[in-house]
C-alpha cells in the first residue's frame, strides 16, 4: 500500500497526465527518454557555457520523476517498489564482505 508523499505524488501523476490513453506507454517511454536526455543537456551547457545549471537540472529532474512515476503506475509499481528492487539488485554484484556491512550499516534486509 502506498502512503504519504509518494501517494499523493502518484495520485497527482496520474490525474495531471494529459496524453492520447490509446498510446499511453509509448508516449511515457519517449516522455522519459526526452526528459532524461534534457537532464544531460543542461548538464552539458554547464560544460559548454561555465554556469551552474543545478536548479534546471534538478527541475528537469523532477519531469524524469512523473514520466517514471506514470510508468511505474502503467506497470503497477510503486517508486518504492522500484526502490526496493534496485536495492536488491545492486546489493546481489557486491561481495558478501560489502552487502554485509550494507546491512549492518544500514539494517536493510537483503
Ligand atoms: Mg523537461
Amino acid at each position: 500500500m502506498v502512503v504519504g508523499m509518494e501517494a499523493t505524488y502518484m495520485d497527482f501523476c496520474k490525474h495531471s497526465a494529459r496524453y492520447p490513453k490509446s498510446r499511453e506507454k509509448e508516449y511515457l517511454m519517449i516522455g522519459l527518454m526526452n526528459e532524461a536526455g534534457e537532464v544531460g543537456g543542461a548538464y552539458k551547457k554547464e560544460i559548454r557555457d561555465n554556469v551552474d545549471n543545478k536548479d534546471l537540472i534538478i527541475d528537469e529532474m523532477g519531469d524524469v520523476l512523473w514520466y517514471l512515476t506514470n510508468l511505474c503506475r502503467v506497470y503497477d509499481v510503486t517508486i518504492g517498489d522500484l526502490m526496493h528492487l534496485n536495492i536488491g539488485k545492486l546489493t546481489r554484484r557486491m561481495t558478501p564482505e560489502m552487502a554485509k556491512e550494507y546491512r549492518e550499516s544500514m539494517g536493510y534486509p537483503l
